[in-house]
């Protein structure tokens, strides 16, 4: 009995000594430890500027970034059912609202457009030392390269002092590296352009022949029909090409254009 004892104290103590000794891979969010490599500095900087960053750290831990969308409002008035000579809106299918359209906006937010360091920019490299983390390497003036991990996104970096340093979290988007888009008061989602909020649209009305489309002044109409928005982007005396907002080319002779754009 003491012997059995014994062994399961010891499988014990091993135990926690594996787990104790173990570098946990997923460092990037939590390596308060080990922020960052700061080579070429002498030992006493190293402690320093650890220290330092653990204080700030402490201080003032990155926030998450906004992965949630915030919950939407209907933009203007409630979509409300088609009455009698009406359709439900084929633009946004009687929600009365669609995605933002402003520039970058994804979910209601867009990339800051501060100095941070970003996930996804720059030049990654494995962190020297810790295998299966990826650090952003940073080529200083004075042609050193550190290695700052990703758990550091949303702070600003600078060279200062003859050194790659931190001066803490973004002032833009105070270290979510996402600023919330105006347009759409962060909510991802704008009224409805086609029926403006309501849902449902005369019946009458199609994709290509509608108030809003009519008013596009990047429309072009084909005597053969086609109808899309785009801008023209080459050609010849005798044929022109368009680029759809899709992204399409389109050549056709200049004699088939029907309608060309307001704006060319
Ligand atoms: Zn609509
Ligand atoms: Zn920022
Ligand atoms: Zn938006």
């Amino acid at each position: 009995m003491p012997l059995t004892l014994l062994w399961a104290l010891l499988a014990l103590l091993t135990l926690a000594g594996a787990g104790g000794c173990s570098r946990a891979p997923q460092a990037p969010e939590t390596s308060e430890a080990d922020p960052v490599d700061l080579g070429p500095t002498t030992a006493a900087q190293v402690a320093k500027a650890k220290a330092e960053m653990k204080e700030r750290l402490a201080e003032a831990p990155p926030a998450p970034p906004p992965s949630a969308p915030a919950i939407s409002e209907p933009v203007a008035g409630k979509p409300r059912a088609p009455k009698d000579g009406e359709q439900v809106c084929f633009v946004c299918e009687a929600k009365g609202e669609v995605p933002c359209s402003a520039p970058r906006c994804n979910a209601g937010y867009r990339p800051c457009p501060g100095p941070c360091f970003k996930r996804h920019e720059g030049t990654w490299a494995p962190y020297p030392g810790q295998p299966g983390v990826m650090a952003r390497a940073v080529r200083t003036p004075d042609r050193k390269t550190y290695y700052i991990s990703e758990g550091h996104a949303g702070e600003v970096w600078v060279f200062e002092g003859g050194a790659l340093v931190s001066k803490g979290l973004c002032p833009t988007c105070k270290g979510h590296r996402a600023v919330a888009c105006k347009s759409c008061k962060s909510s991802g989602k704008q009224e409805c352009p086609v029926c403006r909020g309501e849902g449902a649209i005369p019946a009458a009305w199609t994709p290509e022949d509608n108030p809003w489309f009519n008013r596009q002044p990047d429309l072009v109409r084909l005597k053969d029909g086609r109808v899309f928005l785009g801008a023209e982007s080459g050609g010849d005396e005798l044929l022109v090409m368009w680029k759809t907002r899709a992204g399409e080319i389109i050549t056709v002779p200049r004699t088939e254009v029907a309608q060309w754009p307001k704006n060319p």
